[in-house]
């Protein structure tokens, strides 16, 4: 008998973003034979989604000839708080949907079984069974974009939690009384350091009359955006400080150090062996992510915890479709508990 796994067993592996949805076919051996990407088109709201969604995958277990009886099961990833014991997405921002229940819907119609996370949980999951954080039993994943969010792993197991909620990292209160943040409360950890935080920082410094001129030579991209603050991107303000600008430099600097202090409380929380950081600005490691690493390393409590390791996210974008098919087979396989 080969140690690999039966290669009867087929998942499908599904992502569902506020502007993509990408499905894939994974065999036994975790191999990815057929995809496909589409546009989600929010407007046809969620009803329409999930049937068109439904129509994808059944085209493509048909097209490639895989009986129901080698199909385990569906596995799903959405934006979005997610409610993975009832597989529903309770509230997707990006995609104006509240408590949809996707996977009855889906698992209605498909006749298997759907099994459904949020995509910053099934993430973390993907990158614990194959990308950095390949065979770690306790790690933790921290997406940082748009927003921030991650999801924990336990003895190899993603923590889901009483609902399902667990991970929403980007939530924890980091400064009382803070910037608005998306989810309707203050100061959360999102709020002070994703993307959008560290262009509204420098908008807000330079209406205060802050200079965006570095001391070696005059530095016009702020300026020529001060006339029109809302150009002021993430992605400028990165350019901005790689070019020495000293305002967007200290913005940088602010950021990352509260970015450290989240990280330092899933630390000492939860003594991970290795915190894996992927998310648009994981790219911007040197400028805005090893700050908040030194910043950890710094401050956890006991001095052992500073030999954890905190790097980069291997799986890139895929890590949410690759976590959706180890979610399904952990659910679904023959070897499930
Ligand atoms: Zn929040």
């Amino acid at each position: 008998l080969s140690s690999e796994q039966d290669n009867r067993d087929f998942v499908v592996a599904v992502d569902i973003g506020g502007t993509k949805i990408l499905a894939c076919l994974v065999d036994g051996n975790n191999r990815m034979v057929d995809e496909h990407r589409f546009l989600t088109g929010t407007h046809r709201g969620p009803r329409a989604i999930v049937e068109n969604t439904v129509a994808v995958v059944r085209d493509m277990v048909e097209k490639n000839e895989v009986p129901r009886s080698r199909l385990l099961g569906v596995g799903v990833a959405s934006a979005g708080p997610c409610d993975s014991v009832e597989g529903a997405v309770i509230n997707g921002p990006n995609l104006g949907w509240q408590n949809v229940p996707v996977a009855r819907w889906m698992a209605d119609a498909l006749d298997v079984p759907v099994c459904l996370g949020n995509d910053a949980n099934l993430a973390a999951l993907g990158e614990q069974r194959y990308g950095a954080g390949t065979g770690v039993e306790n790690m933790v994943y921290v997406t940082v974009s748009t927003g921030i969010g991650g999801g924990i792993i336990t003895d190899g197991h993603l923590h889901s939690g009483g609902s399902g909620l667990s991970g929403e990292i980007g939530h924890i209160t980091v400064q009382a009384g803070g910037p608005l943040c998306t989810c309707g409360r203050r100061g959360c950890l999102q709020s002070l350091c994703a993307g959008p935080a560290l262009a509204r920082n420098v908008q807000e410094r330079l209406a205060q009359g802050g200079s965006s001129l570095s001391m070696f030579q005059p530095l016009q991209l702020l300026e020529l955006a001060k006339s029109r603050p809302e150009e002021i991107t993430p992605h400028l303000v990165f350019e901005a400080a790689g070019r020495g600008d000293a305002l967007s430099l200290a913005v940088l600097r602010e950021g990352a150090r509260n970015l450290g202090i989240g990280l330092t409380t899933l630390a000492i929380l939860l003594d991970p062996e290795m915190i894996v950081v992927g998310g648009g600005l994981a790219v911007r490691w040197d400028q805005y992510i090893a700050h908040a690493v030194d910043f950890v390393k710094a401050n956890t409590y006991p001095r052992s915890m500073q030999d954890i390791s905190i790097v980069p996210a291997s799986l890139g974008d895929r890590a949410g479709i690759v976590g959706a098919a180890a979610f399904a087979r952990d659910r679904f396989g023959r070897d499930a508990a």
